[in-house]
Order: structure tokens, then sequence, then C-alpha cells
């Protein structure tokens, strides 16, 4: 069976650039790139103090560090996105492990996961509570089960089977979560009118082999009950990674995203349109421009926007470059590159 490649390197890919992207208009192709979110949505400058625009900042550039230092001493994708996001998950600013928001009966269910672009192997979890890192549980299921995703109970035996951490339920409380919560039923608003953002982490990285990985990990929306599930924990619309493709990590009001497939389709755009470039034969993928790409990705994000949906993605190319879409006020996010790139941003102005 043909894998299909990505010419990248040698004549094909020097000739596809040469004839196809504006004369600089593609950097020179990072050895490894790593890029994360901290959710997206309401994320207005306004609304925002310098102390709290200070505190997200940092935060995101510690997981950000975290994960390019994997990277850049040799690790795999897998482990760099794992090390980005356990971070964000301990860190109550975002709205994952510790920090998660509560549901209707004021608990937190975690939702969570991974994918690994080689082999197109996943693990997801949905609706646990008790997890201190649901993003190591869902890479469990994927390395030790012989499933994709598993849900509540069952995922909480096999956690306690694979000496995963628990925390009390106290570990996930925040105030400003609570009042949320408190504020929606009072007031008998929708989870989008009390989140001023989402808060949900993610990210996507490439390592020197040449290797993408994505992972999400959430609490999900604010009051969720009957035991809803979002999209990040589902392959295909919060998460995807294919080597050949790209990588995608989603935040966002989760119903559109899964109604959609976002993170899969976002690939198969690429790849649709990456063939198309290269011509015939159909397997020989060529190098997309940058703008090329967001074209794609940005015509997803529209059409959630048109669905009535909101959110945002970070995608990672075979090639390492960082790309993001958002039809949100902002998204906490940030990319780095073994080129020395290095940045953070929240709203959706910036750079
Ligand atoms: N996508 C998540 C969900 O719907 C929410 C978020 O991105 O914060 O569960």
């Amino acid at each position: 069976m043909h894998k299909l490649t990505r010419a990248v390197t040698g004549t094909a890919a020097l000739f596809a650039i040469a004839v196809a992207a504006p004369a600089g208009a593609q950097e020179e192709a990072p050895r490894w790139s790593i890029a994360i979110h901290g959710g997206a949505g309401t994320i207005r400058r306004e609304d925002m103090t310098a102390e709290r625009d200070a505190a997200y900042r940092a935060a995101l550039k510690a997981a950000l560090d975290a994960g390019a230092k994997v990277l850049a001493e040799g690790g795999s994708a897998l482990d760099a996105i794992e090390a980005a996001i356990l971070l964000m998950e301990d860190d109550p600013k975002f709205n994952a492990g510790r920090g998660a928001v509560y549901t209707w009966e004021g608990e937190h269910e975690l939702d969570a996961s991974i994918m690994d672009g080689r082999d197109r192997d996943a693990g997801a979890v949905a609706g646990v509570t008790g997890i201190r890192h649901p993003i190591l549980l869902a890479r469990k299921v994927m390395t030790d089960s012989p499933h994709v995703m598993l849900a509540g109970e069952g995922a909480e035996q096999f956690a306690a089977e694979q000496g995963i951490e628990t925390m009390p339920p106290e570990w996930f409380d925040t105030e400003a979560r609570r009042e949320a919560l408190e504020r929606m039923k009072a007031d008998k608003l929708s989870a989008l009118d009390v989140d001023i953002k989402f808060g949900t982490v993610g990210a996507v990285a490439l390592d020197r082999d040449g290797n993408l990985a994505a992972g999400t990990s959430t609490g999900g929306m604010t009051g969720k009950r009957w035991g809803r599930i979002g999209d990040a924990p589902i392959i295909g619309a919060g998460t995807y990674a294919d080597n050949r493709a790209c990588a995608v990590s989603a935040t966002g009001w989760g119903e559109f995203f899964i109604r959609l497939g976002v993170a899969k389709d976002i690939c198969t755009r690429l790849t649709f349109r990456s063939q198309i470039r290269g011509g015939a034969p159909f397997d020989e993928g060529v190098e997309l421009t940058d703008a090329e790409s967001q074209q794609e990705i940005d015509a997803v994000i529209a059409d959630v926007g048109q669905l009535g949906g909101d959110g945002g993605v970070i995608v990672l190319t075979p090639e390492g470059h960082a790309l993001y879409a958002m039809n949100t006020a902002g998204m906490y996010r940030g990319r780095a590159t073994s080129t020395g790139e290095s940045e953070v941003a929240i709203y959706a102005d910036e750079e």
C-alpha cells in the first residue's frame, strides 16, 4: 500500500515552493514545533486587567516552554504535548483538571483525548471524575487498552488499575467557576452567557522524527448535565493527528465541533489540497503555503460560525507551521519552534 508522503525534500519540493509560494512566504522548516491553546471565547481587552492578562501569558509561556523543552531535547511529539497539557491541567485558570467548570449538579466531569500522528492511534476519556490529569488517562487508554474511548465509571476503574493519580473533589473547585454555575442557575442563563471564555486546553506538536501529535483536555461547559460530552474527547471533532495531513486541537462550543467533525475536516481538506497541488499520482502531496492552509482552516471555522457555533483551533502542518483560526474575540494560545520562535497571544487581533 502506498503511504502518502509529502514531497518536502528534494527537487519536487523545491519546485513546488518555487512556483507556488511568493518569495519568502515559507520560512525555513523547523526541526520541531509546538503550539498550545488555553481556550477560546469572549476574551476582550476591555474586560481584562493588566494582572490577569499577564498571569495568563505567564501560564501559557510556562506550558509552551515545557513542551518545547521536551522537543528541543529530542523527545517525542506525544511527550511534548503531554508536558504542556499537564501544566495547564494543574492551573486553575484553565478549564481542565484543576479549575474545571461545574456540572449542573456541582461536580466536575472531565474529558480528554490524545492522538499519535504516526499511526493514528488514539485514546480518549469522557465524563471522568477525580482524575488529576485526564490527558495521562487518555494516553493510557491509547497505549494500554484495546479501546479508543472509555467513559465514566469504567474509565475510572481502568484508571485505578493503571495507577493513575486521583484527587478529592475539592482539588477541582474554584470560586469563579462556582459563581458561574450559580449565576447560570439563578438567571436561567446558558453556559455561553456565564463563561466569558471556554478555557479548554490543548496542544499540537511536531518532533524531530517528523511525527505529529495532538491532545485536548477540558471540564466541558458550565452547567452541563445528562452526561453531556463535548468535542474534546472525540477523535475527529476536538482532536486529530495524522503525519500526512496535520495535527489539530479545538476549543469552543463542542456541539458544533462534533457536528462538523472539525479536527478531521481540517486534516482532510489540507490533504486534498496538497494532493491536488501535487497532481497525479494522487498519493504525492506537496507542501502547501501557509496562506493555502489558512484558507482551508478558516473555511472550517466559518462553517462552525454559520451554524451558530463559536470557538477556535490550533493546527500544525507536517512542515511544522503553526496556524490558528477562531471566530471568537480571543483564544489563549502560543507557539514555539526550533528556529527560535516563541510567542503567546490572547486576543484575535494579535499576530
Ligand atoms: N469544547 C469544549 C466542550 O464543548 C469546551 C471548551 O472548548 O472550552 O466541552
